[in-house]
């Protein structure tokens, strides 16, 4: 194996916080974040109380406060990106109400400034850089699928013409190793080329959107990278896979308000974060049976949580005193898991 480091993370599941900064113009605003520490450890205040019962201790594999860049992000992120070339299969996720800085940490905020890139340009990046430099012995392909699940329904956002067609998912273990075999697949030599990819699937997104950051908040976004070895002495092929997911907003939606097609998209949403929530967790707890079969998007993730596979979550916060009930529902939804 070539990245033994991966192996020293106890376990296969990990999980990462993110408390994002307040944004100009949101000076002065009252936190809800009290500590954040180096060891991992961030204490919440509850605003309607007092005393020693206001403050909860959270505990992550690691912590990442509103000063740390996406370098930083990224540099504990890379070892596991980087075990795809020695054939594992690795999921990486975003989880956090709207707002919270998602897409931030995933994409960035600004594609074409490459101090901005999130973890998915950068973890490509890094694999086209690895793969041409270093190992010789091995020829690497990586080829890239990018799909949206909207409503329980999966489409492919790299190519317009299917955007109408419902794509079906594979079971397990594919032959060509692809769990949505339907959506297209774009063989990539660069970071040009993906950056190019990327801009198609964005702009696909929006069909049909009121407004992209609506329909963005509701949908959950996998760009799934295909890596596949072939060892130049003996022929032997080995496969990696690599999910990084932008989720839907977990917010809860008013019952008493929503009505119609927000209701519906709410309770798509509700439904698959906790499918995923329940799949993790049965992971953890190392269970016989993950119900997989519960949504999509844990249909579409299956190789890549469980088994071999190793998987990292994020944990966005937004800090603001009115995000606290928000921000302990999703604290909850990671302590269950990890
Ligand atoms: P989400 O995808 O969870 O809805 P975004 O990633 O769009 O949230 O972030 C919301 C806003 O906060 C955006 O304007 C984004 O640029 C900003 N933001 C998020 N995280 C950070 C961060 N770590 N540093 C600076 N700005 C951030
Ligand atoms: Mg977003």
């Amino acid at each position: 194996k070539l990245y033994n480091e991966v192996q020293d993370l106890k376990g296969n599941i990990r999980v990462y916080c993110r408390v994002r900064p307040f944004l100009s113009g949101q000076n002065g605003r009252q936190t809800t974040i009290q500590y954040i520490g180096d060891n991992g450890e961030l204490v919440v205040i509850n605003p309607s109380k007092s005393g020693k019962d206001s403050h909860r201790l959270f505990k992550f594999n690691k912590l990442f406060g509103p000063a740390a860049t996406q370098e930083d992000v990224f540099r504990d992120t890379q070892p596991l990106i980087r075990s795809v070339l020695d054939g594992y299969n690795v999921c990486i996720f975003a989880y956090g109400q709207t707002g919270s800085g998602k897409t931030y940490t995933m994409s960035g905020p600004n594609a074409s400034s490459v101090a901005d890139w999130g973890v998915n340009y950068r973890a490509l990046n890094d694999l086209f850089n690895i793969s041409q430099k270093r190992h010789s012995s091995i020829a690497y392909e990586i080829g890239v699928q990018m799909v949206e699940i909207y409503n329980e329904q999966v489409r492919d956002l790299l190519c317009s013409d299917s955007s109408q067609k419902r794509l079906g998912i594979w079971n397990t273990s594919q032959p060509n190793g692809l769990a949505v075999p339907d959506a297209s697949l774009h063989t990539v030599k660069s970071t040009a080329d993906v950056l190019e990819l990327m801009k198609v699937g964005l702009t696909n997104r929006a069909v049909g959107a009121t407004a992209l950051n609506e329909r963005s908040s509701r949908s959950h976004s996998i760009l799934t990278v295909h890596v596949r070895g072939t060892e130049l002495e003996t022929n032997a092929i080995l496969r990696g896979c690599l999910h990084l997911v932008d989720l839907a907003g977990s917010e809860r939606v008013d019952r008493s308000e929503a009505t119609g097609d927000r209701l519906r998209e709410a309770q798509h949403i509700n439904k698959s974060l906790s499918a995923l929530g329940d799949v993790i967790f049965a992971l953890a707890q190392k269970n016989s049976h993950v119900p997989y079969r519960n949504s999509k998007l844990t249909q579409v993730l299956q190789s890549s949580l469980g088994g071999q596979a190793k998987t990292l979550m994020f944990v966005q916060l937004n800090p603001d005193v009115e995000s606290y009930s928000e921000t302990i529902s999703t604290l909850k939804f990671a302590e269950r898991v990890s």
